[in-house]
Parts: C-alpha cells; sequence; structure tokens
C-alpha cells in the first residue's frame, strides 16, 4: 500500500514537470513519420512486380491444398488399385525377415517419386521459371532431384526400417517410440547435414576478402559467433533469389550467405541480412526448432495411431493391410501424416515466424541497417507476398510480411537514430 502510494506521488511529480515540456515543445513539421517511411518503400514496388509477387505467393496457398489432394490420390493408387499389395507379394519372395520389409520400403520411395513428378515438375520447375525465379536448365534441375532422390531412398529407407522394428515391438505405444527415434534422427542430420548433404549440391566456401568481409566478420565476432563459421554459397547455381541460412548443430553450426545476396545486395543489405542470420544464431534457433519439430511429429504420429486404426477394420481387408507393423499399410501412413501436416502448417507457419521476427529484431539491433533491411524485405517481395491482411500473414506466412519487416525497421529507425 505505501509502496503503491509511493509510485502514485512520484508518478504525479514527473507528470507535472513533463506537461510543461511537452507543452514548450514547438511542432516538428520534419519530423521522420514511421508510417510514411513504410509506406514510401512499400511505393518503390510497381503495380506489375506486386501483382506478380502476389499470383505466386497467393498460388503457393492453393498448392498445399493440391499437393495434400495429389498425396491422398496416391495413397489411392497404392491402396485401392493395389500397388502396395503387388509391391509387398513381390518383396516376400526375397530372403530373411528384414530385407522384404527394406526392399518394399525403397520401392515405395522409389515409385512414390516418380509418381508425383507430374506436381513437382510443374511446382519446382515450371512454376518458377515462369516468375522468373529459377536459374536452372531441366536438365540440372533433374540432376539436382535424382540426387534428392538417390538420397531420400537411401536414407529413408533405413529410417523407415527402423521406425517399423520399434513399430512391431512396442504395440500401440509405437507413436511415443518413434517420436524418440525420430527426433534422435533428425538431431543427427541437422548436425551431419552441413558436411555431407548440403556439399552435394551447392559449393561452400570462405567469405571473399574485402571491406564487405571485414564488415560482417566484425559483426559476427561482437555477437559472439566465431569468424570461421561464415561462409558463402552459390546458390545461383538453381535460383535468383536473395537468401542467407544458419544451419548446423554444435561443432557444424554455420551461417551461410548465397552469392545472389552478395550479387544483387548493398553493402548495408548484406549487413542488415547478416544481423538476422546471427540473430538465428546466437538465439539457439536450431536446437529450439528441433525440439518443436519433435512435438509437432510426435502429436502427428498420435493422431496417425488413431485414424489408421479406425480406416484398419474397414479397409484393410481390402487394402491388404494386416496392422500398423504391416508395411504394406505405408501409403496410408504417409497419407495421414501428410493431411496432419496440411492442418498444422498454420501452427508451424507461426512457430517458425516467430523466430524470425526474432531474428529481425536482433539482426536490426546488431547491424543497425533500418534501411537495408527495409530495402532487402523489399527485395524478397519476388517470391513474398509484400502487404497480406493480418490472418493472411498469420496463416500463411512462415517468415514475416514485408510490409511487418519495413514497419518493424522503420519504428526501429524512429527510435534509435537521427536523436
Ligand atoms: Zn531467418
Amino acid at each position: 500500500m505505501l509502496l503503491s502510494t509511493k509510485r502514485l506521488f512520484l508518478a504525479a511529480t514527473l507528470l507535472l514537470l513533463a506537461v510543461p515540456v511537452l507543452a514548450a515543445a514547438p511542432p516538428d513539421s520534419t519530423a521522420f513519420s514511421v508510417e510514411a517511411a513504410t509506406q514510401h518503400y512499400l511505393n518503390s514496388l510497381t503495380a506489375a512486380q506486386k501483382a506478380s509477387s502476389d499470383a505466386y505467393f497467393e498460388g503457393g496457398y492453393w498448392l498445399q491444398l493440391w499437393s495434400m489432394l495429389y498425396g491422398l490420390g496416391l495413397a489411392a493408387v497404392f491402396l485401392k488399385l493395389g500397388l502396395s499389395r503387388r509391391l509387398t507379394a513381390w518383396t516376400q519372395r526375397l530372403p530373411g525377415k528384414v530385407l522384404p520389409t527394406l526392399a518394399y520400403i525403397a520401392l515405395y520411395l522409389l515409385l512414390a517419386h516418380v509418381l508425383s513428378y507430374p506436381l513437382d515438375i510443374y511446382v519446382s520447375y515450371f512454376r518458377e521459371h515462369q516468375y522468373g525465379l529459377s536459374n536452372q536448365s531441366f536438365g540440372e534441375w533433374l540432376t539436382d532431384d535424382l540426387k534428392s532422390l538417390a538420397l531420400s531412398v537411401v536414407i529413408g529407407s533405413v529410417v523407415v526400417l527402423i521406425l517399423y522394428a520399434a513399430i512391431r515391438r512396442t504395440g500401440r505405444r509405437w507413436w511415443v517410440w518413434a517420436t524418440g527415434l525420430v527426433g534422435i534422427i533428425m538431431v543427427v542430420a541437422v548436425f551431419l547435414s552441413p558436411i555431407f548433404i548440403s556439399p552435394l549440391f551447392n559449393k561452400y566456401t570462405p567469405l571473399p576478402a574485402g571491406p564487405m568481409r571485414s564488415q560482417i566478420l566484425s559483426m559476427a565476432r561482437a555477437n559472439g559467433v566465431p569468424a570461421d563459421n561464415v561462409y558463402l554459397v552459390d546458390a545461383s547455381r538453381q535460383s535468383k533469389r536473395i537468401s542467407a541460412n544458419v544451419s548446423g548443430l554444435g561443432s557444424t553450426i554455420r551461417v551461410s550467405l548465397n552469392d545472389n545476396l552478395l550479387n544483387r545486395c548493398t553493402p548495408a543489405e548484406v549487413q542488415a541480412v547478416m544481423g538476422h542470420e546471427l540473430g538465428h544464431y546466437v538465439l539457439n534457433h536450431i536446437p529450439k526448432m528441433l525440439i518443436f519439430l519433435v512435438l509437432i511429429i510426435g502429436l502427428g504420429l498420435g493422431l496417425v495411431d488413431w485414424a489408421f486404426h479406425r480406416l484398419l477394420g474397414r479397409y484393410g481387408p481390402g487394402w491388404g493391410i494386416s496392422s500398423i507393423g504391416d508395411v504394406t499399410g505405408l501409403p496410408l501412413v504417409v497419407a495421414l501424416f501428410g493431411v496432419f501436416t496440411f492442418l498444422a502448417q498454420p501452427g508451424f507457419n507461426t512457430i517458425i515466424r516467430t523466430q524470425e521476427q526474432e531474428a529481425d529484431v536482433f539482426g536490426l539491433n546488431a547491424a543497425r541497417q533500418p534501411d537495408g533491411f527495409a530495402s532487402t524485405a523489399i527485395k524478397l517481395s519476388e517470391y513474398r507476398k509484400i502487404n497480406p491482411t493480418p490472418l493472411e500473414e498469420a496463416i500463411f506466412f512462415d517468415h514475416p510480411s514485408g510490409h511487418t519487416r519495413v514497419l518493424t525497421a522503420m519504428r526501429w529507425k524512429a527510435e534509435h537514430l537521427g536523436k
């Protein structure tokens, strides 16, 4: 009670002191307006640029639905048309217990990939060219695609085999064990990917010497990030997109700036992006994201188990599936998980977007380049709608929209610079 009276008194005194000062301040016609500065940046896009970016991004909303439905269609081919049953019959002729299951999984992954080509080639090749975002010829695209197919068949088969071994040993609680296993596998994959997987697709080199490198490394040191963890990646092999990322875990963690960023952006813009990436690094976003992901996957697998058993009684005999441990049911597990990820997407987007917002604010404080950050946000609108409604941003955006980013930058500028 005493404390709050004291506080009230203090507040009243401050107010009395402040009021005359406020009243005495002359109106400042040259004051920096956050709203006007934000609008100025948004207006720098032409109507045609905005229309193209909106169309590209909004088309992506529908593609999420189409690819989920495509996945259900694929499951129908495997289950209703009997492809899965036939695969099981072929692979059962192989000797031993492990080999038939492994062969089924590898063949399923291969066939599912090939049967997805009509949608995949449209989405990641033709559509990217249509919007001028890709640098690849079809041959180059296919080479990259075949590399990832080989990876997914080799690594995926082993991972799914381990999961089926867990399912068969642990009964209805399989999904709890499977979640733990997926967690361990993900940690190992994230740890190894900068060393073994990313170099299969791109070349990672140290940043070239020069003033840019000195500025970037100095900012890295100022934020406790070792300088030898900053790389340049030749992303222009695949695309025209400006980007940068943090990958790896523990001793393999690194920040990679892509060459499009270095070639298409000013030093202030590169510093702004680098500040953002350092934010991901310093705020431990990768380990935190892994924890979220494992929890979401656990929830998904629990729901898959529930739905699988509801369908098993009715359709199991017709589809040739005897139990959840029967690998013939893999297409059903994949389809159900696909429906789950489709429904969970807004939640997942929000988790990522929240981290991205944290990194944005960290980056503004670290790089002190609000205009560099704002103009980069405008450049990113090549592939991300610049000014969505708040609801649209909450549901579909895994990064803050250009509008949100420019506004954040201009507010920061108003409060930190020019005073
Ligand atoms: Zn980010």
